[in-house]
Parts: C-alpha cells; structure tokens; sequence
C-alpha cells in the first residue's frame, strides 16, 4: 500500500520538484507474508500461528506474548498456510522508531481467536460469502453457533485486511459486530482495520465499547491512543498510551509514547482553529491571526472542489500543521528538500509566510488529494495514478514538458506505467522527474479521451479489490498496454510536430 507521502517543496522548478518529489515518496505497507500455519493437537483444539518451526522435540510458534513452544508429543500435525489474524508488519527502514507514526505503521495487536471447530470458510481462493451466510443465520440457535459464526467472519475480516481489501475486511468485521456487538476480538479487529482505513472516529468508538466490557485492557488503551493520536493529537494519545505501558510495559510503545511526547511540546505551542472538515495547527508568533481563517477557508473550498472532482466526501476531519522549517524537520525526519508530507496529517513548512500564496495553496491542495484518494482506494492506489491526480487536481499541466514528454514517448523511452505502480524511490532524480511527468500526463490523456468522471470510478475499482490493471479494464476497457499507445497517440497528437 502506497499511504504516506513526502511531497517535495514550493518554489523550485517543475523538473525538480518532480525529482525531488520523487525521491521523497515513501512507501509504509510491504507487503506482507500473508500465510500462517495451523498446529492441530491431538486434543482437537487446533492454534493458528505465524513463524511455525520444530525444533528437536519442541514445535515453537509466535505468540501474543512472544515466541511459545509447546511439546511435540502434544501435536497431531502441522497445516502450512491459511487466513491469520491481522496483523500489518511496520516497515523496518533505517530510521526505525523514530519513523512518523502512521496508521500504517502501527505495530497491530494480535487477536487470540479459537479456530477449533471452525468450518471452512475459504472456497476456490476467496471468502465464501454463501457459507458465512449460512453460518450467521444459524447464530442464534445457540452460543456455540454463535460464536463459530463471529470467528468464521473475524477470519474472513483478517483474511481481506491481510490482502490489503479494506472495505471488504471492515465488512466482516462489522458483520461480525452485529452478531455479537460486545465480542472482544471483533471489536479489537474492527478497530484496527478502522485505522487503517483512517476512520478514526470509527475507531475511537469500536475502542469505548471495548473499555466498558474490559475496562483495563492494555490492547484497547493503546487503539484508544492510537485513533486519538489522529483526530484529537499526541497529547491525548499519550495519555491512553501511557495507561497501556503501565499495565503491560511495552519497549515499543514508550518509543512511540517518546516521539509523541516531541511532537505535543510543539503542538502545545501552535494556535489551533478547527472548519469542518480540518482542524489547523499554524505557529501563531509567526504568522497574521487572520493567517489561520485564510487557509482554513481555502482548506474548505479545496475541499468541495474535490468532492465534486473525486465524488467523495470524506468523513473524517484531516488534521493540517503548518510549521516552521525546523519543527517540520523535528518532527517529520524528513529530507532537507521535503516541501510536504501527508502521513495522516498534512504537515507543511511555512517558513516566512504571512498569506495564502499561490504555491501554498498548491502544496495543500495536492496533499489533500493524497487524503481524499487513501480514503477512495483505500490504500489501494498505484502511484502513477496517486501523484498524477494530485498534480492535475492542484492545477498543474504537462504544458511545459509536453514536448519533451512526447519525444519519450516516440522513442519508447518512457518507463512502462506497470513500473510505476509502487514507490518512485528507486530511480534517481532523472527518472523520478519522468516518472511524474508521465503519471500526469497519463491521468490528463484519461481526463481528456475517457472523461474526468472516469477516474473516481478507477479508484472504486480498485477499492473493492480489483489490481490496476483489472481496474483499468473494468472501467476503461483497455490495458496497460492499451493505455500506453493510446498515451503515445495523445502526446504526437498534442506535443508532437
Ligand atoms: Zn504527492
């Protein structure tokens, strides 16, 4: 999944700021190993579980708490693959820790959830809707049928989050809620997918039910900071967090709870104003009081635009901070260059600035491009397609590298659009500047051939499941390969001479 971006600075040259926004772009989800084994016991219980090896007279497997072994004797045996409970790997760079917290990167709380007995619920490499359909309309002829309907939807849910379907996976979850609204796990699972589909306030609520069926829990505590973290601020999350540490003392949790603690210091210093949809954070020293209501009206226009352009009306409130170049870099580790990033909260430098400028208003509007389509695809978006609607939406056009563009492309020089599917890190500045060349220049061709009303649709596709490529024929009607010559086509038509 393709859900945080470093977008690159106002004021620089089209051709670097493609590059450098290129270079900037990270990518928070690997994908992830999507398999787990079953241990059956020669009990008939049967335990799901990653990380599965023998060793000796010893089967070990990876636990809530940590690594578990259990004897041999004790195994009737080992099934490798299956559905497992959710559980997104964070993604290991460099930085580590002091990585900005996204939805993403949040380690995910793993779900003990009793399989034994559990029927079937897969069917030719998909969840079977009919089975699990079946299995909720028996759910009231007793508990037992009860709660073999709640985990076979909690792994069909695990299932679809762990394929990167979010929608679906909330669907089951929810499912799952209805047959049982106070099940622990289903709450606890609906909840992660929520964050992870940035429904925080969703989130939030899933967790204060959580609270009153297990009011001291250390899981529910740390989502209730989590979803905090992103709709109310790190101060708040702290504070659930801190809860958490000291029931279940957690390393990774005190590094989380550290970097929120820099991050509050500086919030706690900026004037704050909420509009309906954004709440805005801005260095009040810095800037004109009448600063914060400019932008928050541009904010507002931006985003009605945007709701016609994409048909989307986010729900969630988008927190934006406007800082100085120093708290930007303090709290982002970004690179010297980033003009921008959007990891859940748009974070901009505004150094110097006492108005709306042009390239501001830019730099917003292309971020919160960036929020609508996370929240459309869900996550599910390629890049090329991400940062080419950004471009277009906040007003940029091939115009100026049009020609050079088409000469490219005459010369099949361009990088395959396939290619540009995932992170633009890899190519070094040249590359990265017609990499965002062509990603504009594609959704532009789409825009002008297929219509702009096609381009939400591509996004829905892709939400509910479908590859780019899948999407791209379902709602255009051709492939990549189609979607190339006709972008060649396009470009001698309108660059060429
Ligand atoms: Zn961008």
């Amino acid at each position: 999944m393709r859900n945080s971006f470093t977008c690159q600075a106002m004021g620089t040259s089209n051709a670097t700021r493609r590059a450098r926004l290129l270079l900037g772009l990270a990518l928070l989800i690997p994908p992830t190993d999507l398999s787990a084994d079953t241990i059956v016991l020669k009990n008939g219980r049967s335990i799901v579980a990653e990380a599965v090896t023998e060793t000796g007279d010893k089967v070990f497997y990876e636990g809530e708490a940590g690594r578990v072994s259990i004897p041999k004797s004790m195994v009737e045996r080992i099934e490798k693959g299956g559905p497992v409970p959710v559980r997104r790997s964070p993604v290991p760079t460099a930085g580590g820790t002091s990585d900005p917290i996204t939805p993403e990167s949040l380690p995910q709380i793993r779900l003990s959830l009793s399989v034994a007995g559990l029927p079937e619920i897969m069917r030719d490499g998909a969840v079977d809707e009919r089975r699990l359909a079946e299995l909720a309309s028996q759910a009231y002829d007793g508990e037992r049928e009860l709660q073999i309907a709640v985990n076979a939807h909690l792994l069909a849910a695990a299932y679809e989050a762990r394929e990167e379907r979010l929608a679906a996976a909330s669907r089951w979850a929810e499912e799952a809620l209805r047959l049982s609204p106070l099940d622990r796990n289903a709450l606890l699972l609906a909840s992660q997918i929520d964050l992870a589909r940035r429904q925080f306030s969703e989130a939030f609520n899933h967790m204060l039910v959580a609270q009153t069926v297990d009011p001291s829990s250390p899981d529910v505590l740390t989502l209730l900071g989590d979803a905090d973290y992103f709709s109310e601020g790190a101060e708040r999350a702290i504070w659930y967090w801190k809860q958490s540490d000291a029931l279940r003392p957690d390393a990774r949790l005190r590094a989380r709870i550290h970097r929120a603690e820099e991050e509050a210091k500086v919030e706690s210093g900026l004037e704050h104003a909420e509009s309906y949809h954004f709440v805005l954070s801005w260095e009040g020293s810095q800037v004109s009081a009448s600063f914060g209501r400019e932008i928050l009206e541009a904010l507002e226009r931006q985003y009605r635009e945007l709701e016609v352009a994409l048909d989307f009306s986010p729900r969630e409130a988008v927190p934006v901070i406007l800082y100085t170049s120093q708290q930007f870099q303090d709290i982002t580790r970004a690179p010297g260059w980033a003009g921008a990033v959007n990891d859940g909260k748009i974070r901009i430098p505004v150094q110097g600035l006492s108005s709306l400028t042009r390239a501001l208003a830019q730099v917003l509007k292309h971020e919160m491009v960036h929020s609508f389509i996370h929240q459309i695809a869900e996550g599910r978006c390629p890049t090329w397609l991400n940062e080419g609607l950004a471009q277009m939406e906040s007003g940029e056009s091939s115009g100026q590298v049009g020609v050079v563009l088409s000469r490219i492309y005459g010369a099949e020089r361009n990088i395959p659009l396939p290619e540009l599917e995932g992170s633009f890190r890899r190519f070094n500045s040249r590359q990265a500047g017609q990499a965002y060349a062509q990603s504009l220049a594609a959704v532009e061709m789409i825009r002008d051939r297929y219509g702009a009303y096609q381009l939400p649709y591509v996004l829905r596709a892709l939400r509910e499941g479908q590859s780019p490529a899948q999407a791209l024929r379902s709602v255009l009607r051709m492939s990549y390969d189609d979607l190339e010559a006709e972008l060649r086509a396009y470009l001698a038509q309108k660059y060429g001479k």
